[in-house]
């Protein structure tokens, strides 16, 4: 093949097509009912909307970054991930603004790119489904992006699910913390793999994510956060699991869970699947958390943020197996027989299409058999045959596909209104 397309990226062809966007349905659907508004930003923004906001030392920025410099010698990067875009929009149009009601609550969807290894689940340009809220601390809000995350993926159907949640706490909490981790770390630090040496001197909270097995063994007796958080940071902790409660939504608390983005703080959660698409290994569909600096990071004033982004071919790899619902059926197949009924078939379906009808036509001057198959494949509720003496009379052959019940129409009482007619065939 001379042509392929580039390594770990994917065609959604006609027949995918349906489950992505009753995936997006669904998603917007019930993100409208929480009062989130989408948002569209661009799918490129400078290199260090990403490098300032994930982390100079996370696995985006120093491994899996898709940046280049453009013809203007601009740094640019594909974006990797949606908050940091979402956050750079919200700041350059100033929606922090006094007059504007809090929280703002935004949706996203839409490609990412990472350079990273392909394999099931995992591409370089993926999608991604998030949101974002900004202007409110409330840990009511916390509660309610997790449910609002848990009931979209119940929606589609996933049952063995899991939320895993933990808290980065306050500032003061974190640098006790780091402390008591790279006290901890010290003594292993031979043993620790080279991305992780470096991290203990960079940012050893990031070592608590690392992928290395080894290091996974190590960090696995590694002091907890929870045992560090300030009094403040404790309760509102507390707050969290308590809200949680109320709406009778499970969870485990993982405190060694760091996320492998830098910039959350306070509450952070991930919501894992064991189905059978993952062998029955516990894998993360949909990952989020507060970010209260974020939006400073970028030039606004202190506003904190929550949110949360949402794997769309890992969710797709899930519900690949159910049955969804399926595209629109055919209302009209319009048959044309012989050459001379083609400028008619193509006003007949153009003002079906107008009156609201799925309609769809033979364009090969097929034989009436083939074109009937065709119908009866497409699931067409009515055929609307003409052949050259209809043309003559001005009339069509309307029949009915489920009851095979058929009458003598004319083309004035079709282009009048299909609606109608079909109403009194179905009457007699
Ligand atoms: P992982 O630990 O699997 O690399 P991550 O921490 O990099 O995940 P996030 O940045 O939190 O992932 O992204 C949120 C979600 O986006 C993930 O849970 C996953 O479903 C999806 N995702 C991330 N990277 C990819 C990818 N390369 N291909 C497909 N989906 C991805
Ligand atoms: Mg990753």
């Amino acid at each position: 093949m001379k042509y392929q397309k580039p390594k770990g990226t994917a065609d959604i062809m006609p027949d995918q097509s349906s489950k992505w966007q009753y995936v997006e349905e669904t998603a917007r659907k019930l993100f409208e009912k929480y009062c989130y508004q989408e948002v569209r930003t661009p799918i490129f923004e400078k290199f260090e909307v990403f490098s300032r906001t994930s982390g100079e030392t996370s696995d985006i920025v120093t491994k899996e970054m898709y940046d280049f410099y453009d013809k203007g010698d601009r740094h640019i990067t594909l974006r990797p991930e949606g908050t940091a875009g979402v956050v750079r929009a919200f700041v350059e149009n100033k929606l922090y603004g006094p007059e504007i009601q809090k929280p703002v609550k935004t949706y996203y969807m839409g490609p990412m790119f990472r350079y990273e290894r392909p394999q099931s689940g995992r591409l370089r340009e993926f999608h991604q489904i998030g949101v974002e809220a900004f202007g409110v601390d409330n840990p009511a809000l916390d509660v309610e992006v997790m449910a609002m995350a848990i009931n979209l993926l119940k929606q589609f159907g996933l049952t063995s699910l899991k939320l895993a949640v933990n808290t980065l706490g306050d500032d003061e909490s974190r640098q006790a913390y780091r402390q008591a981790l790279v006290d901890y770390l010290t003594p292993f630090e031979n043993e620790l793999s080279d991305d992780s040496k470096e991290r203990l001197k960079k940012n050893p909270l990031r070592i608590l994510d690392s992928k290395d097995s080894n290091d996974q063994k190590i960090v696995e007796k590694a002091p907890s956060i929870l045992d560090y958080l300030t009094p403040q940071a404790h309760a509102r902790f507390e707050t969290i699991k308590e809200l949680l409660s109320v709406l009778d939504i499970d969870y485990v608390v993982d405190s060694n869970m760091v996320r492998g983005l830098d910039y959350y703080n306070h509450t952070i959660f991930e919501i894992m699947s064991a189905d059978d698409a993952f062998g029955g290994k516990w894998t993360t569909i949909c990952a989020g958390g507060r970010y209260n600096k974020l939006v400073k990071e970028l030039g606004g004033p202190e506003t904190p943020g929550i949110g949360f982004g949402l794997g769309v071919e890992r969710l797709l790899l899930v519900i690949e197996n159910q049955s969804l619902p399926i595209a629109k059926k055919l209302d009209v197949y319009v048959v044309g027989i012989g050459e001379q009924t083609s400028t008619e078939s193509l006003k007949l379906v153009q003002t079906l299409r107008n009156q609201g009808f799925v309609a769809e036509r033979d364009y090969l001057d097929r034989k009436p058999k083939g074109q009937f198959k065709t119908a009866s494949k497409l699931a067409a509720q009515y055929t609307l045959t003409i052949g050259e003496s209809e043309l003559v009379e001005k009339t069509a052959n309307l029949k009915n596909m489920q009851t095979g019940t058929e009458k003598k129409v004319t083309l004035a009482d079709v282009y009048q209104d299909f609606a109608l007619l079909i109403n009194s065939i179905t009457e007699e």
